[in-house]
């Protein structure tokens, strides 16, 4: 984290074909030269990324010269896995790492073999087997995760991820800046002190959005809902919009003292560096 501006990083999803992992490229290539604190790569819960993780993990660091950090996660993998896993990185000089429980794909049962079932045994795991070589990261819901039965237990979940030895956490995203201020007062009254950075979705497209956001329980408010179907087929003014309403959002959280942004880029350069451009970030 420098000091002189908040911490940003920017997030990918390792891809399947070879033309989609130049682009990604391309896009972590132009994202580099605004210095970025870091990258971050998902995975594929049940292993389905785990050698495509591994693999754009290690150019992104090693060749693009960002350190990038990848996604971990416990609920398909057994510990020699996860074990095997934690060995190639360490050895490659990975210090970051952002440790999930994961969703398996419908049909794989609850645990889809795994031996560790929460996020939180993965990061007692991690510590047990590589003390403190990695800076971990974990997923905080300011609008609640949505398995969680109420929000004093997920909140009362998030800590015990602190506890077991996290470093850091990244939000889900969120379009309502309250929510992650309640979130963060909340987890400061229980005694827990790590950064909490919001992770920002940049708007570039309404259906794709209305559908993962219902999948991972964020909320898309009335009046951005509203205005985004409104606009039907015209990405132009989609796109505006949603800058315009996110870039705000962004300014309140900064203002109210988050700690840093988190992008989540879907392979794209341009929607989340003109948010990160009108916050007025120098280089
Ligand atoms: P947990 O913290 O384990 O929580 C899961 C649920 O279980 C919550 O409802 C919680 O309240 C409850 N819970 C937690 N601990 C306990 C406990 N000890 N006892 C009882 N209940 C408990 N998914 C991927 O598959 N790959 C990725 O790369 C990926 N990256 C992500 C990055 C970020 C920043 C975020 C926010 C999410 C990401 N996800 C990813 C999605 C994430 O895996 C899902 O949201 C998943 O459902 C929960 O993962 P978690 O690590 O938050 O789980």
């Amino acid at each position: 984290m420098t000091s002189s501006r908040p911490a940003i990083s920017f997030e990918f999803f390792p891809t399947k074909t070879d033309a989609g992992h130049e682009k990604l490229l391309a896009t972590a290539r132009q994202l580099a030269e605004y210095q970025p604190d870091f990258f971050s790569c998902t995975y594929g819960a049940g292993g389905s990324t785990r050698d495509r993780t591994l693999n754009t993990v290690l150019q992104l660091d090693g060749e693009v010269k960002v350190p990038t950090a990848p996604h971990l996660s416990c609920v398909g993998d057994s510990k020699a896995e996860l074990r095997a896993l934690l060995e190639r990185y360490k050895n490659a000089g990975i210090r970051r790492i952002v440790a999930l429980r994961g969703d398996l794909p419908s049909g794989m049962g609850m645990s889809g073999g795994g031996e560790l079932r929460y996020a939180n045994d993965l990061v007692e795991f991690i510590r047990a087997e590589t003390g403190d070589h990695f800076h971990i990261e974990v997923a905080a819901y300011p609008e609640m995760h949505p398995q969680a039965r109420n929000l004093e237990d997920d909140l009362a979940n998030f800590v015990r991820k602190a506890r077991a030895g996290a470093d850091s956490a990244i939000t889900q995203y969120f379009f309502n800046a309250d929510s992650y201020f309640y979130f963060v007062e909340r987890v400061r009254r229980m005694g827990v002190e790590l950064p909490i950075i919001p992770g920002i979705m940049p708007i570039t497209n309404y259906s794709k959005l209305a559908r993962f956001s219902d999948a991972c329980g964020a909320e898309l408010p009335r009046w951005v809902r509203k205005q985004l179907e409104a606009y039907g087929d015209d990405l132009q003014s989609i796109q505006a919009f949603g800058e315009q309403v996110v870039t705000q959002m962004c300014e309140r959280l900064l203002e109210g003292g988050a700690p840093g942004l988190h992008f989540y880029t879907l392979n794209q350069a341009e929607p989340s560096l003109a948010i990160r451009n009108n916050l007025g970030f120098a280089r």
